[in-house]
Order: structure tokens, then C-alpha cells, then sequence
């Protein structure tokens, strides 16, 4: 038991959500028996649920994939696996497959109703009672603590991303564009921010506000994919993280998510408008991106409010210089 519980005290060590997934792995592992261990990443590709291993065993040791999710060879529809779809559907707790001399284990990670990771634990016999009591033990220590991990990372309203996350989503993001081996990498930083948003609090109170934020939250969820990432940055100001190939679709995502919030009638308060800005990552800070994306919202605020400005933009046609040598610029 000690080696085991020395695990446990091992992964609860990390604060870090991929660190914590090959702890939880290599614990597994050294159970005995098991001849594979998987995390199974889940998400949505072109309105399929897909499923891609994460990190895996090999030789005793945990590999984590190098690709991004939605480029990564080895996914597949998780359709593909009857028992796991049906699990996840129904929001269970595990799924078993067994074949001759493979018996395969999934275990769903639920984090605030959703599954977007399953452990995988596959072993040469069938499990017996014992054996899962273990796994399973070891498994719910995971779960919770991916949840408080999770916890700490959102913000509490929305459950979106909270701005202490961002610096570091930012380099990893970075770090996953620049793998592809695409050239340039493509990520972009967008800011939102809700126009006369404080007119929605003076004219029906702040609770209503506070439903705003939550129905704009859901639509930013709506409109973006889930290699992209959101957060709320305070207040009525929002920040997505957009792995995209090209500016000509980035441009698209960020107009059609500003028609969606202009055509979205909020119970009660009834339209409302977003300023967008934003502006491409290649070079420089986390800081210094949300400074650009900040000026090209702060031109988007001035010159009529309820429009997507692009940094560059303003740059190649001198707007921005103008405006910027005479007014002081918002910073975050
Ligand atoms: P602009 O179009 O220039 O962005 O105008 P605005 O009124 O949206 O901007 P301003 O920055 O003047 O006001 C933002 C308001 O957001 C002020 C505050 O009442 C409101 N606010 C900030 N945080 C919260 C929150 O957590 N809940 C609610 N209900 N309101 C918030
Ligand atoms: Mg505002
Ligand atoms: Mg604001």
C-alpha cells in the first residue's frame, strides 16, 4: 500500500492539469497487470465528437502527444466506440470492453457536467472487483483534484477561464501553434467588451447584469471551438485565445460571434452590442498582444461601438497611429 499512497501524494503535488494527468497515468500503471494506460482527450470537430489519446503508456514511460487536438492523427469519431459514446451520453461513471485477452476500463473525468477527458486502463485480464476498487480509489482522487485545480482556474460567474490563467494558457497555445510546422504560427487575441454595458446595470439592476454576463458567456461558448480559449477578464470584458489558419477566418469567427450577440435577445434587457478587437500573437509579450488587441478595441469603442477592429488594420491604414499619439491608451 505505501508505494500507492506515495503515488498519491506525488500527483496531488502537481498544480498543473497535464502534469497531473501523466502522475495520475504512471500511478495507474504500476498497479500491476495493466498492460496500457490512455488519457483520451474529447472534443467537438465539426459538430462530431472526436477522441484523440492525450498521453499514453509505452515501455513503462508516459508520452504526451505533440499534436493539437484537431490535427492529431490518431483521432477518431468517438462513435467509434459504442460502450464509451454511450457512457458519456448518459453521463455515467465508467464503461467496460472486454475481447479475448484485452479488457478495457474507461473512466470519464467530470468536471462541472462535462467530460473532456476519459482515462482508459487496459489490461490482458478481466477486471476483478478488487482491481477496480483500486482504480477506481485512485481515480476519484484525480477527479476531485482536477476539480479544485479546475475550481481555482474559472472564474466564478461564468465558469470561464479566470485572467490569472492566461499567461500561461497564452504560452501553451503558442507552444501547440508553433509545433504544427505550418510556417508562421496563427494564434490570435481577441477582446470583447459589452457596449453601454453599465447602462444594463442602471436601468435593471445588477442581477440582471449578472445574467447578461452569464447568456454572453454561453454564446462566446457557443461560437468558439475547443482548442480556443475563453476567458472573462473582469467586469464585461472577455478574452478568447483563437487558434486559427488565417486572418480571412478570423475575421469571420469574430463578426459572426458579434452578429450572434447583436441578434440575441436577452430576457427582459433585450439587444445588445459588443466591441471587438484584436490582434495577431507572433510577436512580442502576452502583455504587449493584449496591448494592441486593447488599441484596436479602444478605436473600435470611439468610432461607433458594435464592430470587430483589427490591429493591423489600423496600423497599414494609419488610424491607429493617430488616434494613439493623442489619447491615452486603455491598458489592462
Ligand atoms: P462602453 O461601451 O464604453 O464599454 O461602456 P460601458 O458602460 O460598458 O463601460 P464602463 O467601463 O463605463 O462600465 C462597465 C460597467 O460594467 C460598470 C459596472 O457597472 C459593470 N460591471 C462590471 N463588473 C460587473 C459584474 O460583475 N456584474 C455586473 N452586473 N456589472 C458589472
Ligand atoms: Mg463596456
Ligand atoms: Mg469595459
Amino acid at each position: 500500500m505505501k508505494p500507492l499512497l506515495r503515488n498519491l501524494a506525488e500527483m496531488t503535488a502537481h498544480r498543473d492539469h497535464l502534469r497531473l494527468e501523466v502522475s495520475v497515468l504512471s500511478t495507474l500503471l504500476k498497479l500491476g497487470h495493466i498492460v496500457q494506460v490512455r488519457a483520451l482527450e474529447l472534443f467537438t470537430q465539426d459538430r462530431d465528437t472526436m477522441l484523440r489519446p492525450r498521453c499514453w503508456s509505452e515501455n513503462g514511460q508516459i508520452i504526451s502527444s505533440e499534436h493539437d487536438a484537431a490535427a492529431d492523427p490518431r483521432r477518431m469519431p468517438l462513435a467509434q466506440e459504442p460502450g464509451l459514446a454511450q457512457c458519456i451520453a448518459t453521463g455515467g461513471e465508467s464503461a467496460q470492453r472486454s475481447e479475448p485477452h484485452r479488457h478495457t476500463l474507461w473512466l470519464p473525468v467530470w468536471l462541472a457536467g462535462q467530460a473532456s477527458t476519459c482515462l482508459e486502463v487496459t489490461q490482458s485480464r478481466a477486471f476483478t472487483q478488487h482491481q477496480r476498487d483500486v482504480i477506481m480509489g485512485v481515480f476519484l482522487v484525480y477527479q476531485n483534484y482536477q476539480s479544485l485545480l479546475d475550481y481555482s482556474e474559472r472564474d466564478a460567474l461564468t465558469g470561464l477561464l479566470n485572467r490569472k490563467t492566461f499567461e500561461e494558457q497564452y504560452a501553451r497555445q503558442a507552444d501547440s501553434a508553433a509545433d504544427e510546422g505550418t510556417g508562421a504560427p496563427r494564434q490570435w487575441l481577441a477582446v470583447i467588451d459589452i457596449d453601454y454595458f453599465k447602462s444594463v446595470n442602471d436601468r435593471f439592476g445588477h442581477l440582471y447584469g449578472d445574467e447578461v454576463l452569464i447568456l454572453v458567456a454561453n454564446l462566446l461558448r457557443s461560437q468558439f471551438r475547443s482548442q480556443d480559449r475563453i476567458f472573462r477578464f473582469g467586469g464585461e470584458e472577455f478574452v478568447v485565445l483563437l487558434r486559427c489558419v488565417t486572418l480571412a477566418q478570423t475575421r469571420q469567427v469574430l463578426e459572426r460571434l458579434r452578429a450572434a450577440i447583436q441578434a440575441h435577445a436577452f430576457p427582459q434587457i433585450g439587444h445588445i452590442t459588443v466591441s471587438i478587437g484584436c490582434a495577431a500573437t507572433q510577436q512580442g509579450s502576452p502583455v504587449e498582444a493584449l496591448g494592441r488587441a486593447d488599441q484596436a478595441l479602444y478605436y473600435a469603442k470611439e468610432h461607433g461601438r458594435n464592430q470587430v477592429c483589427f490591429y493591423d488594420d489600423l496600423r497599414i491604414s494609419g488610424a491607429l497611429q493617430a488616434r494613439v499619439t493623442h489619447d491615452e491608451v486603455e491598458l489592462f
